[in-house]
């Protein structure tokens, strides 16, 4: 039956895929007892879906090859002997027949009975086995509960899949991008998070805060994804999938029209030249940016080498990153961001301190870098390099105070002496700027300003911390809008004390890329612009339509708003 599972847009788009559920191990099961009657109904659908187990597990064996199959194999033979033992399943059948148990409650009751069988092993490697238990029942609970018709199993079986989970992590959304993720829906989590910009990067559609996705979908469901409207369609009608071509072909016309604009100069009507930068982290951002005519790359977050690394790149890998990027720009300036790890970015090589209480206030951005010097210095060296390839500005995430554009400044220099030593040619000056992110650095930004030869505002973070609410928490959604007085009047302060410093203030938080924000941070007087390159047409052809001095002109007026919804109604207003 079709039905509609509402979420908030995280990446924009649609796509059509089968639903593959991560589900935490912990699954609500109907408890009520069965019936005399129901008991062999029941008994044969638990055996229909061991079956359908035991045929996933022959067929993912069929599909492996090489080590990859060799490593694998052994868990599948492990999950394919514990699906025939014969204890399991006689409890199981017990468990219905005796017990009057549903089969979702028999399977529980059997994981937890020999889940705490393993724990209690000493062997520490029998007690991770617990995990195989958890993974097989998973796998039959999922089988189970699968309602899909043949004719949807056959149009599944042709498209690819979307991820359903509670949350997704920003390097298991990168691995799966490359393993062929057609889009994503999260129960929890904000379009601000981590992996929603990674989504948008990797132009993957994406819903967040779809509550009930884990209850109300299964494996192999024939879905929808309206990251547009912000739903999810289970088991779409011809009339939705009519709708999804309509969308494909719309998609391709707007994007032929904007197209004519990849070549244009940003003005807006009345012909103030705007500078639009590209947030830029893989090969495939930095060849789009040059497409769309972006100005220079206003932020390459440098994490994501991190990130996809097992253990941490070393100097060469970073500087091969680092100068094809700047290659890449073809002599257009590039805005190096270093390490910002910490917070909801861990890294693999476990440099982010662990058991924080509070790890979004804890050591992360330069905080953790400055306590890392050698690991801080091999990135300034690769950075230094590829300097040498194109015009370099290097941004320094999460600053709170002076000390620490100084202490990078040092470090900087230090490096640059060895690597002088060593005969490496170097760029005379490389202009080192500051993200204003944290509250104290954008109000006392003056102080910054001594020492920064340019500012990057982070409003993902700055919100955050100005406002107390989690940039993932979508509980928070009613709080956490850039649209709050108190965040209007710091980026107004940021962007005025950077323009009568003479230097310059850009922007590089998700609302840079948002045309819902073109007008008030016009109105608030910012030139620069940095967003992901799939929104620089988009943001092109708004600044086209908004008239600079009557919105400078509006500023005073919208920075005496008091709530967010009368700034709203007051841009509202205004850009139309
Ligand atoms: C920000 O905080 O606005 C920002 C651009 O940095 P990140 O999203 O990488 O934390
Ligand atoms: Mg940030």
């Amino acid at each position: 039956m079709r039905h509609v599972l509402p979420g908030t847009p995280a990446s924009r788009g649609m796509a059509l895929g089968r639903a593959r559920l991560v589900r935490p191990s912990r699954y609500a099961v109907d408890n009520r007892p069965l019936a005399e009657d129901e008991v062999e109904a029941e008994l044969e659908h638990l055996h229909r879906a061991l079956d359908t187990a035991r045929q996933e597990l022959r067929e993912l064996r069929g599909k492996l090859h090489g080590a990859l199959a060799r490593e694998v194999n052994e868990f599948i033979d492990a999950h394919s002997l514990l699906l025939d033992d014969a204890e399991l399943l006689r409890g199981l059948d017990d468990l219905v027949r005796i017990g009057h148990y549903r089969a979702g409650a028999a399977l529980k009751k059997q994981r937890d009975r020999l889940a705490a069988v393993f724990e209690a092993m000493d062997d520490p490697y029998l007690r991770s086995r617990k995990e195989d238990i958890d993974q097989v029942i998973a796998r039959v609970v999922s089988a189970l509960q699968r309602h899909t018709t043949p004719e949807e199993r056959k149009i599944a079986a042709r498209v690819g899949e979307i991820l359903i989970a509670d949350t997704i992590a920003p390097a298991d959304m990168a691995q799966l991008a490359g393993n062929g993720l057609l889009g994503a829906v999260t129960s929890s989590g904000s379009a601000y998070s981590h992996s929603a910009i990674l989504a948008r990067s990797l132009g993957l559609p994406m819903l967040v805060g779809a509550r009930d996705a884990l209850s109300l979908l299964h494996d192999d469901d024939l879905i929808l994804l309206d990251a547009d409207r912000g739903e999810a369609i289970v088991h779409p009608t011809a009339q939705d999938l009519a709708r999804y071509r309509a969308w494909q072909r719309e998609a391709a016309a707007e994007g032929r029209r904007l197209a004519t604009l990849a070549n244009a100069a940003t003005r807006t009507r009345d012909d103030v030249a705007i500078r639009l930068l590209a947030n830029a982290e893989t090969p495939a951002d930095v060849a789009l940016a040059r497409t769309r005519g972006a100005d220079g790359v206003g932020l390459y977050r440098t994490e994501f080498l991190f990130l996809r690394h097992k253990g941490l790149p070393s100097e060469d890998e970073q500087f091969n990153a680092y100068r094809d990027l700047v290659l890449g720009m073809g002599g257009l300036p590039v805005t190096i961001r270093t390490l910002d790890l910490g917070a909801d970015k861990a890294d693999a090589a476990g440099l982010v301190m662990r058991g924080e209480d509070n790890p979004a206030l804890g050591v992360r951005g330069v905080r953790l870098s400055l306590r890392y010097p050698a690991v801080f210095t091999t990135q300034i060296r690769a950075i230094l390099r590829a300097a040498c390839y194109g015009p370099v500005r290097v941004l320094v995430p999460m600053v709170t105070q002076p000390d620490e554009l100084i202490a990078v400044r040092t470090l900087f220099k230090l490096a640059r002496q060895d690597l002088k030593r060593e005969n490496i040619d170097l760029p005379e000056k490389l202009p080192l700027g500051a993200m204003i992110e944290v509250p104290a650095a954008a109000i006392n930004v003056r102080s910054l300003l001594e020492h920064a030869d340019f500012l990057a505002i982070g409003t993902n973070d700055l919100a955050q911390y100005v406002l107390a609410a989690d940039r993932g928490n979508d509980a928070l959604d009613n709080i956490y809008t850039p649209l709050q007085p108190a965040m209007l009047r710091l980026l107004s302060h940021v962007i005025g004390a950077g323009r009568r410093a003479k230097k310059p203030v850009s922007l590089c938080g998700e609302i840079g890329g948002d045309v819902n924000f073109t007008a008030m941070l016009l109105a608030l007087g910012l030139t620069e612009f940095s967003m992901h390159p799939s929104q620089l047409l988009l943001v092109r052809d708004r600044l086209a339509t908004l008239d600079h001095a009557m919105l400078r002109g509006h500023s005073a007026r919208l920075l005496r708003a008091t709530t967010h919804e009368r700034v709203a109604e007051m841009l509202a207003q205004l850009a139309y």
